[in-house]
């Protein structure tokens, strides 16, 4: 596949593989974009601008209406690729892909709920004879840097609600996975979006990230990613606007109330899902010591039923790991853990870049697998005394994206909504519930601003006051 730029799809004699994770066959190439595109990309993007901040509502709304439309009609190409390129299974792909047109079609719908209200100028001395009101205007050229866990999905958060607000995007996908991303874009330009009011850039991060990042063209930074690349950015932005969706190590409560099938099933797909490659997928089990015993033996069964392979079967639960890398370093953070004293309750092996679905309990609170987000299909159980004790075990790390809690108590579900430090509470979910429209984002080392089509459109637009001085009024 091309990048585009300027309006051109374009390739490079540079040609970066993706390949499938499951077998390593190359699936196709993209461009090894340059620091040469990322100017091209940048001038394009401004150019770009004058036309997208001209266009109407109802130009911009009806554009994203139909581009969903053409995803939609076209769903299992979409799953396919994104099943492909990356970690998830056939049937993870299905419902990412039918997410993505419920993503697309909110931006639509929110593109028209982009309001102002007037200003009271005559509340202070001073504002005499003086009518006005504010309303929202695109904030310009948006860089939107995406990862591989949700290739499409997550890159239609930044793209839909950046055209719905009248802005021109420059996209970075993640380079593992760049076909599907490509593919949202084609289907943009398909449905009539100005081939000069978005571009796509493929290329490495550490080669093209600073020349993109740090430029002052750009007025906004929507990244999703790890820490790292994260604090990276915001190092060299500058002044500029800059959403961050960082990662996370999602505690959940199960209180000696819960629903324990329920819990059960939830937490298993939302410690495995996509292969735990999930910023909301569950890390810490915090289980009231009363029910421990029994949720540990159900949780351990229903997770060796879990069925691991071919990601393109129907009947596959969790595929490989993005690639063997990936795998090993969890398999390395797992043998520490065991080390020092963490027991394995089931799985802890690895194959390739397929890792098992792997339970361990007595994790020492020093070990990277309890304090850093392990991205990986692996899961610690703690037991639990008292709501306190829970709260605080839940909050004691850096990062707060999700958190859960299981219970039938309507006080207990209060107390921890109110206390949990973080973007979200589940109640009787897991972590890994997201509607696509909620407020979505982190508190601490997960995130800076909010995601979710209205409030992205927020932080995409900014106000502009109008003022009317009416001296013979
Ligand atoms: P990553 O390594 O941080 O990469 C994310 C994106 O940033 C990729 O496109 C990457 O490009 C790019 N990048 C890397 N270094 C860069 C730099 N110096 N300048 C500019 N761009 C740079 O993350 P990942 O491994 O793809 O994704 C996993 C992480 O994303 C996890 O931590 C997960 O929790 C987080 N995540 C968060 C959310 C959320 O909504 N909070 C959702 C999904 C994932 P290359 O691919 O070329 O390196």
């Amino acid at each position: 596949m091309k990048m585009l730029l300027d309006g051109q799809w374009v390739d490079r004699d540079k040609k970066i593989e993706v390949t499938d994770p499951f077998d390593n066959s190359v699936i196709d190439t993209v461009p090894a974009g340059s620091k040469k595109d990322v100017e091209s990309a940048l001038s394009a993007a401004v150019r770009g601008f004058e036309i997208t901040k001209r266009m109407t509502v109802y130009q911009r709304a009806q554009i994203l209406f139909k581009t969903a439309s053409i995803i939609s009609d076209n769903l299992e190409d979409f799953a396919t690729i994104i099943a492909r390129e990356g970690s998830k299974t056939i049937r993870e792909a299905r419902k990412e892909a039918s997410r993505c047109v419920n993503t697309i079609t909110a931006s639509a719908e929110e593109a028209k709920r982009i309001l102002g209200e007037t200003i009271p100028f005559d509340s202070f001395p001073g504002g005499e004879q003086r009518r006005g009101y504010y309303y929202r205007f695109p904030i310009g050229v948006i860089l939107a840097i995406t990862p591989f866990n949700d290739p499409l999905n997550l890159v239609a958060h930044k793209l839909g609600p950046a055209v719905a607000a009248g802005n021109a995007v420059i996209l970075k996908p993640a380079t593992v996975t760049p076909l599907s991303a490509i593919k949202l874009v084609e289907a943009m330009v398909q449905a009539g979006l100005p081939p000069q009011a978005v571009q796509v850039i493929t290329g490495y991060g550490h080669e093209i990230g600073d020349a993109l990042v740090s430029d002052e063209r750009v007025r906004m930074i929507s990244f999703t990613g790890g820490v790292e690349a994260g604090k990276r950015i915001a190092k060299l932005a500058g002044i500029k606007k800059i959403g961050m969706e960082l990662g996370s190590n999602s505690p959940v409560i199960v209180w000696k109330d819960a629903d324990i099938e329920l819990a059960v099933e939830s937490c298993v797909s939302g410690a495995f899902w996509a292969a735990g490659q999930n910023c909301i997928g569950v890390q810490r089990l915090l289980v009231h010591r009363d029910i421990y015993d029994e949720f540990r033996r159900k949780f351990v069964e229903r997770t060796k039923k879990y069925k691991i392979g071919d990601k393109m079967k129907d009947e596959t639960d969790m595929g490989p790991m993005i690639t063997e890398n990936e795998a090993k370093r969890v398999e390395k953070w797992v043998n520490d853990a065991r080390k020092k004293g963490a027991a394995v309750l089931t799985g802890g092996g690895r194959e390739g870049a397929v890792f098992e679905p792997t339970v361990l309990e007595n994790v020492p609170r020093n070990v990277t697998i309890h304090c850093e987000e392990v991205f990986g299909p692996t899961v610690n159980l703690y037991p639990v005394d008292d709501l306190d004790e829970a709260i605080k075990e839940a909050n004691s790390l850096p990062y707060g994206l999700l958190a859960a809690i299981f219970t039938s108590n309507i006080d207990v579900a209060f107390k921890a909504s109110y206390e949990l430090d973080c973007g979200g509470v589940m109640i009787n979910d897991s972590t890994d519930y997201r509607l696509d429209s909620m407020p979505f984002g982190g508190v601490k080392y997960s995130g800076l601003g909010r995601e979710g089509l209205k409030f992205s459109l927020q932080e995409m637009t900014e106000p502009k006051v109008v003022c009317f001085y009416l001296p013979k009024m």
